[in-house]
């Protein structure tokens, strides 16, 4: 899940970005990468300068940013069959490439590129064809639910304009998953809340959506910070009174006195650093929860049963 992990950081970091209106443009350009299952040079699409506006892209209703808003970024070799997702394409062990290799041979005749390339934002088949084969493979490597709640988005996302009956079948694979805690996520709590309040508007069930979007829009990972910064200056004081306590207490070796003054110099030199650190961390929090509630209150506003 490293590559997961990563891509949530780099989001929340563009994000922040975005908010801080710090823009710069989005390009991308072909490249030749070795299909990692049969070793055929094959072409693909990479992303050669990214802008932080992505980040206010229709996808951001499924917690999906660029590039997995562009189907083209399903890396699929047309001579074996292999497709993945960009982020994890070479991530096969060996035994994992052989065995891939005879399960795909069963599946999958040998084609050229020009029979899985996408020519336009709506050819359906050729999008369709590289989910389907990367549900395949995913499906065989067996990868985790954690992995499943974040590519069901991915497949929700697209779904949504091509198929919007599949796009619920795959919300509702999304729903027991998120019901269960998976996923990663930086604000798990309130992505989580959100995520079960617009899948279930999208299945139809009003009611129960409403009550999760405003349970999200409760969830203030704000205050979290704030209280640790609370009992940050409650620790120093405590600190301070101990150490008092220390030097004019009868009896004791000025030994340990002098153990205890270090000890305590120490762990407020600590404190003192996470707490240069939190105003920081409190405007980055802001900035985020801001940010998801501007999506929840979209969500609240639109009528129900709408996939859009
Ligand atoms: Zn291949």
């Amino acid at each position: 899940m490293r590559a997961e992990k990563n891509l949530n950081t780099l989001i929340y970091f563009a994000i922040i970005c975005i908010l801080a209106k710090e823009c710069c443009g989005v390009t991308v350009g072909e490249d030749k990468r070795s299909c990692p299952v049969c070793e055929e040079q094959i072409t693909v699409l990479e992303i050669a300068s990214s802008g932080s506006y992505i980040y206010n892209r229709e996808s951001k209703y499924d917690l999906i940013y660029c590039p997995y808003d562009d189907p083209e970024f399903i890396w699929m070799c047309p001579y074996c069959g292999y497709a993945q997702v960009a982020g994890y394409f070479a991530d096969l062990s060996s035994v994992e490439k052989n065995e891939l290799k005879d399960f795909l041979s069963t599946k999958w005749e040998p084609a050229s590129p020009n029979d899985i390339s996408i020519e336009a934002p709506n050819d359906i088949s050729a999008i369709e064809m590289r989910f389907d084969q990367a549900i395949l493979v995913n499906k065989f490597l067996e990868k985790d639910e954690d992995f499943w709640a974040w590519f069901n988005r991915v497949l929700i996302f697209h779904y949504r304009k091509i198929d919007p009956d599949k796009a619920k079948t795959f919300a509702v694979d999304e729903i027991e998953l998120l019901q269960k805690g998976k996923g990663k996520f930086d604000d798990p709590e309130k992505s989580r809340a959100y995520l079960l309040g617009e899948y279930n508007r999208m299945i139809g069930n009003s009611e129960l959506a409403r009550k999760h979007l405003y349970q999200a829009l409760k969830v203030d990972t704000v205050s979290e910070i704030k209280h640790a910064n609370t009992a940050l200056i409650i620790l120093n004081f405590m600190l301070f009174f101990s150490l008092l306590f220390t030097w004019i207490k009868k009896g004791l070796k000025k030994k340990n006195r002098v153990i205890y003054t270090i000890v305590a110099i120490i762990v407020f030199a600590c404190c003192s650093f996470i707490q240069y650190w939190i105003p920081e961390l409190v405007r980055q929090k802001e900035y985020m929860n801001n940010y998801y509630n501007e999506i929840i209150y979209d969500r609240l506003r639109l009528p129900d049963r709408q996939s859009e």
